[in-house]
């Protein structure tokens, strides 16, 4: 069945820039330090106070801009947006209104090979600053306010509405995430707040062209919040748009809680800015050598890293695009390729066995503490028929719980693979012995029987015994 609507998705990203100064004074951006330590006259708005550009945030931002193929305005302008808020202490954020210092860029979105890719166009990047963090002391009658985050550099990236389900916005995000990472610009950690999502979605009916209303969902701090509440509002959107009703545009929560959205503000309350150019800045033009500058000191990005990844070490598609969604694991990968010569294998553990662990720990690559060299002697020794690959993985977790090496655990624990004939055999012939059921099974025609065999071994050996030669040796004994 054809589906009758069809959804419209642009999303907003605020980024955090991870530089050491403010926006426009001088206070530190450090994280987690007491409440309203790293403010001045600037960023608390004091009469007479004045702002100055932080040249490290502007340059960042147009290394994003330039990564996400936007153009640059020859005129960099700020504007103030004014409103009133208790966590916003000047009543005005210095934002870009009109002329944002980027527009007109695209991110390609590839997931499941490159056919299935999406271009979703962005229709512009500006700067802005972020506003300071309001606390409610649960069961209290008062709210606190901390303007440390006042002032911090915020870059604000928004999409045209090209997206059209909860599964591209959400694999928008990561390719956003992914090339950020990359440029190195910010941590994007979303739990401390420093890459948050908008998200704006309509519905029309499937082939129109106009634009139907739209709702804004705030206060999403992971994808898959996102996602979930996208997917929520296209069924409450639907569900209206059947019943003939109206579809009022308003801004709503996320409440992860219950899994739906609620309605904070409807249009009627929304505010009018009254946007004005910031007097205290006064518009300047780039040298066009500083972006070029920019463009050609950009880093090779995910996209184009999975094609050398492919090319170069002749992995999968799939292998590479896991490797190189994460600049550190792309990174740690590839310093791992320098020592070690199969590059196949390699990626299978560290997509496989290291994923697992991270995953397991909640930690990324750096954090687990695997050095490449470390990996590689394991490497090594399953290649060498030092140890098995069952007895490889138990290494690795001991590896990382111990932080010692490969080599140090095999021999005080005596895991070192059995390759001695004789005494794999050994082992065989007493398996045979003490399994006859198995053995008449196998004889019978029945050639899975051997897996049971060859897992008794294993056991006895406690799975030192070289699995290759364990088969081997059975179907001698077997009469093959
Ligand atoms: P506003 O002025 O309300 O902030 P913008 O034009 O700046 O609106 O758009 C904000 C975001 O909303 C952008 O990501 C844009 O793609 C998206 N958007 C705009 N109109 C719609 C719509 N009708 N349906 C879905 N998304 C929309
Ligand atoms: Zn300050
Ligand atoms: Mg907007």
């Amino acid at each position: 069945m054809k589906r009758l609507y069809e959804a419209v998705i642009g999303l907003e990203v605020h980024l955090q820039l991870e530089t050491e100064t403010k926006a426009f004074c001088g206070c530190s951006t450090e994280f987690g330090k007491s409440p309203n330590s790293h403010t001045c006259p600037v960023c608390l708005g004091f009469p007479g106070s004045l702002p100055v550009l932080n040249e490290k945030a502007f340059l960042y931002s147009i290394k994003v801009a330039l990564a996400l193929n936007c153009k640059i305005q020859d005129t960099i302008k700020f504007d103030r947006k004014n409103y009133y808020y208790p966590d916003l202490p000047k009543n005005f954020q210095i934002s870009q209104f009109d002329m944002p210092l980027s527009y007109d860029g695209f991110v390609d979105v590839i997931s499941g090979g490159r056919e299935a890719g999406k271009r979703v166009h962005i229709k512009r990047v500006h700067l802005e600053e972020d506003a300071g963090k309001l606390i409610h002391p649960s069961c209290a009658s008062y709210s606190l306010v901390d303007f440390n985050r006042a002032g911090m550099p915020l870059l604000e990236i928004v999409t045209e509405p090209d997206i059209n389900s909860p599964e591209e916005a959400y694999n928008y995000l990561t390719a956003l995430k992914s090339i950020l990472q990359y440029l190195r610009v910010s941590d994007c950690n979303m739990e401390k707040g420093s890459l948050r999502c908008d998200a704006n979605i309509s519905i029309r009916k499937a082939g129109e062209k106009e634009l139907g209303v739209k709702v804004e969902v705030k206060n999403m701090n992971s994808f898959r919040w996102v996602r979930e509440a996208l997917s929520f509002e296209i069924g409450r959107q639907t569900s209206l748009a059947e019943a003939g009703e109206r579809i009022i545009q308003e801004t709503r929560l996320w409440d992860a809680q219950k899994f739906v959205t609620v309605s904070m503000r409807s249009k009627e309350e929304a505010h009018d800015y009254r946007y004005f150019p910031e007097p205290d800045l006064v518009p300047f033009i780039v040298d066009k050598n500083i972006i070029e500058d920019i463009r050609k000191a950009l880093p090779e990005l995910p996209d184009a890293r999975a094609d050398r990844f492919v090319k170069d070490y002749g992995l999968s598609e799939y292998d590479a695009r896991v490797l190189t969604g994460q600049v550190d694991l792309a990174d740690y990968f590839e310093e791992c390729a320098r020592i070690y010569a199969n590059k196949k294998t390699l990626a299978n553990w560290i997509n496989g066995d290291i994923a697992a662990q991270m995953n397991a720990r909640n930690v990324n690559i750096l954090s687990l503490g695997i050095e490449p060299k470390d990996l590689a002697e394991l490497l090594k020794m399953i290649d060498d028929q030092s140890i098995s690959g069952k007895i490889a993985k138990d290494v690795l977790a001991e590896m990382i719980e111990t932080k010692k090496r490969a080599g140090e655990i095999v021999s005080s624990k005596g895991l070192s693979q059995i390759s001695d004939k004789g005494e794999i055999e050994k082992t065989v012939l007493d398996v045979l012995a003490k399994n006859e059921r198995s053995v008449s099974d196998y004889k019978g025609g029945k050639k899975t029987a051997i897996t049971f065999l060859v897992g008794q071994v294993m056991k006895q050996t406690r799975g030192k015994a070289n699995p290759a030669m364990v088969n081997d040796m059975l179907k001698k004994h077997l009469g093959e």
